[in-house]
């Protein structure tokens, strides 16, 4: 699966939109979300919660898995608007993440969490490429 691929391109998307000039063009207008970044999540996640780390409870009728993606930190109290700072909740662990009692005290370790889902997905091998590495090869 060609996730690292994938996921790269997006995270790549994602920093070309905090790029400085157009972050203070942006701010003008308030926050416009990065779609891409939501995307990245989405890819990263493989339609598993990545609190639980539960499937989704069910599929849309286009069939993708019903998570949520949530900024760790709120972009209003300095979040980032990136997939390092994003993660993908059922809508349980979404509901305790944003109305339940310890929810400022999970802020921390989520970044935590998240940060290493990130880096893991970035360094990932990529099965589809050609000429991969042969240090796991089998004979
Ligand atoms: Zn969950």
């Amino acid at each position: 699966m060609a996730l690292r691929k994938e996921y790269g391109r997006l995270v790549g998307l994602t920093e070309k939109r905090e790029e400085p000039g157009r972050r203070r063009e942006r701010r003008t207008y308030g926050h416009v979300r990065s779609r891409a970044a939501r995307r990245a999540v989405l890819e990263r996640s493989r339609g598993r919660c990545e609190f639980c780390e539960r499937d989704a409870p069910g599929v849309t009728d286009r069939g993708h898995p019903i998570l949520e993606v949530d900024h760790v930190r709120e972009i209003a109290k300095d979040g980032r608007d990136h997939p390092e700072q994003m993660i993908a909740l059922c809508p349980n662990c979404h509901a305790v993440k944003t109305r339940g009692a310890g929810r400022r005290a999970m802020v921390e370790g989520l970044l935590e969490k998240v940060g290493g889902l990130h880096r893991e997905a970035l360094d990932e091998p990529d099965e589809s490429a050609p000429g991969e590495r042969t240090e796991a090869s089998e004979d």
